[in-house]
């Protein structure tokens, strides 16, 4: 691993040119989220004077304490398993939240929100008992119902497949998210283009697959 934060993102921002060279897909579709999750406010500082822009945390009350340490005009996402009762907070902190799986916090986050809010469908596509998001039988019930809400905006689809080394495993899983994605566009008539997939060791294979958002955690702040 690099010694510094920008030679590790150099690292970074080459794995996705080439994974987007290799798919024929232009850089511009897809955005990089660093994961700030357990990593100080002096560590999204550098991240930010090398010009990254937009952050990801996994716990609304960590983010909470992080958030007003940080440099102001950063854009902050929730990555992690959301609460209802935290749901009011996390509106109020995250321009975009990734893990949202259940119809009811769709609402609760629709009451709380001061204006639009764009979230993401966690899906558990590999049906793994540990993992949260909705089994995929679920998610257009629940697009249906977002679309019925005043400021929940459903943007696309987010996954975290069972962790492999070989990040080839992961290939199967994306490319159901990205199917099921097309499946539900044309039952519901509803754009969802944002696909969350991807993470330090399988980012081309989900930049290969159709991802929107890269979660780059470790490889760009270190090991946690
Ligand atoms: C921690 C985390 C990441 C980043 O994982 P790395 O392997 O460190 O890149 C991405 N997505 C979610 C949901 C996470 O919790």
């Amino acid at each position: 691993m690099s010694d510094t934060f920008a030679e590790r993102l150099d690292n970074v921002e080459r794995r996705i040119d080439a994974a987007c060279r290799k798919a024929g897909r232009s850089r511009d579709g897809v955005r990089l989220l660093a994961i700030s999750k357990t990593k100080p406010p002096e560590a999204v500082r550098e991240a930010a004077g090398c010009g990254i822009r937009c952050f990801g945390e996994n716990k609304v009350q960590e983010a909470h304490a992080k958030i007003p340490l940080c440099p102001f005009g950063l854009e902050w996402h929730l990555v992690g398993h959301l609460q209802t009762n935290k749901a009011k907070v996390a509106a109020q902190l995250f321009r975009m939240i990734h893990s949202v799986d259940s119809a009811r916090l769709l609402e609760t986050l629709d009451a709380h929100a001061a204006t639009a809010l764009p979230v993401l469908l966690q899906v558990n596509v590999s049906g793994e008992a540990s993992k949260s998001g909705l089994c995929p039988a679920d998610v257009a019930e629940a697009v249906v119902a977002a679309n019925r809400l005043q400021k929940v905006e459903v943007r696309g689809l987010m996954t975290i497949p069972p962790f492999a080394p070989d990040p080839e495993k992961a290939r199967a899983h994306f490319r159901a998210l990205r199917e099921l994605r097309d499946r539900l566009q044309d039952e519901t008539g509803t754009p969802l283009p944002e696909l969350s997939m991807g993470m330090s060791h399988d980012l081309e294979v989900a930049i290969e697959e159709g991802s929107t958002w890269v979660r780059i955690g470790t490889d760009l702040f270190g090991t946690r």
